[in-house]
Parts: C-alpha cells; structure tokens; sequence
C-alpha cells in the first residue's frame, strides 16, 4: 500500500478493501496448499511430529527496499523471500514481480515447490520469493536498481548450494542476469550457479524457455497410452496461447495431435479439423490475439472448456475449472499445464466423471527439471547440447508420471491427491533421515 500514496480518504478506503480482499484471497489459497498437505499427510499416516515440521516453512524473509525512481523520488518496496523446506536439497523458487504479492502466496508458493521438486525427484526444496510493485508502470532503470536491491537485501541467504532463484510472473532471464551480477560482486566471484532461467550467454540452459510446455506434452503422450487412446489423431483443446500453451500445442501437433481449440485473454478459436499452430502463432503477433481467426469460430474461454475432446490443457490462469463448469467438461483427460487451474470442488467432480487429470505439481514441473540441468551445468562447467536436455527431461518426466500413477493404483487415491502422497513421503524421508540437531 505504501507504493500508492494516500491522497484522499477515498483512495485511502480503496486500498484498504483491496489490501483486505487480497488478505482473503491469499490465505485462502495459503490454507487450500495446507489441506492438500493434511490429506496426503492423513493417507500415509504421517507423525505429528513430521507435520508439524513439514507445516512450516524453515525461513521466511522480509526486506524493505528503499529504491530511487526514475523522477527522483524514493520509494520504500516491500520484498520477501520463503524458504520452506530443505531436506532434499538447496531452497529451489521463481521470484515474481506484482502488486499483489503478499507473505501469505509467497508462504504458499514455497510450501508448493517443495512438492514440485519431490515429485520429479530432483535434489532442491522449496522457496518462493517476492516484490511488491508494479513492473508494468517502472523503466528498465527502476527495474535493475530494484533488482539489485532486493538480491543485497537477501544475498546471505541465497546462493549456488543454498537457496537457487529462478523467473517467475514479469520476472525474466534478464532480471537473473542483474541478481547473479549482484551476487557475484558482494561475494566476489562469479556464481553463474546461484540463479537458473539465465540468458544463454551467462550460463542459461538450451531448451529452459520451452521445458514446461515440453514436460505437458510428454505428459499428454503418456496419458494417452495409459488410457490406451491412439496419440495420432486425438483432439487437444489448450486454454492460453503464452510460453506454456503455445509450446505445449505446436510439440502435440508434431505428434499427430489435431489441436482443436486454443485461447489467449481476448478469446478462443475453434475448428471440426484442426488449427495450425504457427499458422495461428503468426496471426496473434500481427493480430495481438488469436481470435479472428480465418479459418476458425470464435469462441470464449467457457466453451473452450467445455468442448469434446480427447485432452484439455489449461495453461493460463487459476481457478478455471470450477463447481459451476466441471460437470460440462468433455475431455478424457485434464493437463494441468497452469498452476492451479482446478478448484477442490471441481477436482471432486471431475474424479467422480472419472476424467483423468494430470496435477500441476507434476504437469508444469517440466520448467523446474530443466532450471535443474542448468544448475548442474553450472556446477560441472559444462554444456549440454538440446538433444541431452530433452532425453533427460524426457527420462524425467515418464519416470515421475509412472511412479504417481504406481501410487494411484497402490492407495485407489486421485492423481492430485496421489502426486502429493509420493512427494510428501520423500520429503518426509528426507526430513526424517537428518534428525535434529542440535
Ligand atoms: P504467458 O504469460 O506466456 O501466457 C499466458 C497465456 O494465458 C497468454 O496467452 C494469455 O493471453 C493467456 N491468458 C491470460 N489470462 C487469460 C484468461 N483469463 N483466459 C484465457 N487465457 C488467458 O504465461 P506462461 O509462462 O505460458 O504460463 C502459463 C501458466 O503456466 C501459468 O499458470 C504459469 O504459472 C504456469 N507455469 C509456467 C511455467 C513456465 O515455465 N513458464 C512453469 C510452471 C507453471
């Protein structure tokens, strides 16, 4: 609230309410990732004592960051970094850049990512970090001074075998090269390994950019044997046109799938044959959109969803798939591609219609497992060709996908619920093996 000034009562009213309304939301969405734990937990009978240390994250930062604008002016910014669990490995986090950033979703985020390295089985924890501004209204210049801000404010508890930052919402590769440059200068060495989602130039991985819409699209392949439903010809319907959702449908179509529908913030487009994929891409870069397009219907996000068709893809925004919709849904499978995209309710409806979904903590951990290889790039001083990245994330990906769905047959759980029960156990293990000390 302080970046906005208070100029009247009114606005002074205003952003007490948002400031409330988001205080609801996010510990709402704090205690929905808690109740996600308490279940898995509950299944595998999990000690108190393991709850009550895996509940809470092992640190939790918050740093004031006074920053000069570009007219002069100073402004404090509020920034926090949460580590919640390092039993398996160094703290591992997206840093995200949003007016809405709170400790709370930031708690959350972490406790998340934990499970998200465990489920993929590589060797990090969970954290998640966060600055409370408004990158859309700041320069480049105010972009880089906060930056380097925030990463001196955290730099003792960051680092190359400690806790590892990586892109996250309006955070890029350049954002990584400003805070590994920062840290490199206080610790005075080079530390490309203290940062992943770098430029390819510093040290970034071949194949970081389009590792998560890859994972989604191995995992569909998988699906789709699983259900014994031929690949070649299946209908894929994906929600958002970005990094993710366009990767995810232009790997597809080159399996043989026929995208039938795809949507970004504007709308969506759909077609009885199928969409080519470039063809549309081409479109929404002179367009800014991919609605209008020639040879298909528009429609909106909400029939988008509710289309017939073999694999939904959901890879914009949470809390798509809701108790209103579920019940509409057609798709054989749902791939979880977005964070969140599924609420408890709908999760309950879609099991119940018996339609398979593929988790978040495991669909999106295709960017992660990659973040991962450039970590160990890093550390070994090598390179490793696209082709070496993509079998490893392959091997990755098949490998955790088998093991989620071993566990479903083992415990008749839900996938989600499933995913969750394999994580929390190894980091449970883990947490367990070390003891405590002192
Ligand atoms: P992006 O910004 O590149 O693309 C997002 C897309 O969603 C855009 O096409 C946008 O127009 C569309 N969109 C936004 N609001 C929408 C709405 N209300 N309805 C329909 N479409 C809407 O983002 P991205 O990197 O592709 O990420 C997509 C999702 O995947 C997010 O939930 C993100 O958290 C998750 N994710 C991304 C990564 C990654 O490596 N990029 C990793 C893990 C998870």
């Amino acid at each position: 609230m302080e970046d906005r000034g208070f100029v009247n009562s009114y606005d002074n009213y205003l952003c007490f309410a948002e400031f409330l309304l988001n205080m609801t939301l996010n510990i709402s969405f704090l205690s929905y990732v808690m109740k996600q734990f308490d279940e898995a937990a509950q299944t595998i009978g999990l000690s108190q004592d393991l709850c009550d240390v895996l509940k809470k994250p092992e640190r939790s930062i918050i740093v004031s960051l006074p920053c000069r604008m570009d007219n002069g002016e100073l402004k404090v910014f509020t920034g926090y970094r949460v580590q919640h669990n390092s039993a398996r490995g160094p703290y591992k986090g997206g840093i995200r850049y949003h007016p809405d950033v709170t400790l709370e979703e930031v708690t959350a985020l972490a406790m998340l990512m934990t499970w998200k390295c465990a489920v993929v089985d590589i060797p990090f924890g969970g954290a998640k970090g966060g600055v409370k501004c408004d990158p859309k209204n700041m320069s480049q210049a105010e972009l880089e001074r906060l930056t380097r801000k925030y990463t001196m404010a955290i730099a003792n508890v960051i680092g190359p075998y400690l806790d590892i930052p990586a892109p996250d919402v309006y955070t890029d590769a350049q954002t990584m090269a400003w805070i590994m440059d920062t840290y490199s200068k206080i610790k005075n060495e080079p530390a490309p390994a203290v940062v992943t989602g770098k430029p390819i130039t510093l040290g970034g991985s071949e194949g970081r950019n389009e590792a998560t819409g890859m994972g989604v699209a191995i995992l569909t392949r998988e699906v789709s044997k699983y259900l014994g439903k031929p690949l070649k010809g299946a209908r894929v319907v994906v929600q958002g046109f970005g990094n993710v959702g366009y990767i995810s449908a232009k790997l597809l179509q080159e399996m043989g799938c026929r995208i039938i529908a795809v949507s970004d913030s504007k709308g969506g487009i759909c077609s009885n044959e199928q969409l080519d994929v470039e063809k549309v891409l081409n479109h929404k870069k002179m367009t800014g959109s991919v609605i209008n397009y020639e040879k298909a219907k528009n429609i909106t996000n909400e029939e988008l969803l509710e289309l017939e068709c073999d694999f939904l893809i959901p890879a914009a925004i949470e809390n798509v798939i809701t108790s209103k919709n579920a019940d509409r849904i057609k798709a054989s499978a749902v791939i979880e591609a977005a964070n969140g995209p599924t609420t408890p309710e709908a999760d309950r409806i879609l099991f119940e219609k018996g339609i398979l979904i593929v988790p978040d903590i495991l669909a999106s951990a295709g960017g992660v497992t990659v973040s991962y290889f450039e970590w160990v790039q890093n550390l070994t001083r090598t390179k490793w060709s696209i082709e070496e990245v993509r079998a490893n994330l392959e091997r990755k990906m098949v490998k955790a996908f088998d093991e989620v769905m071993k566990f479903a047959k083992e415990y008749k759980t839900n996938t989600r619920l499933t995913a969750m029960v394999v994580a929390v156990k190894r980091v449970a293990e883990a947490v367990k093996s070390l003891g405590s000390w002192p």
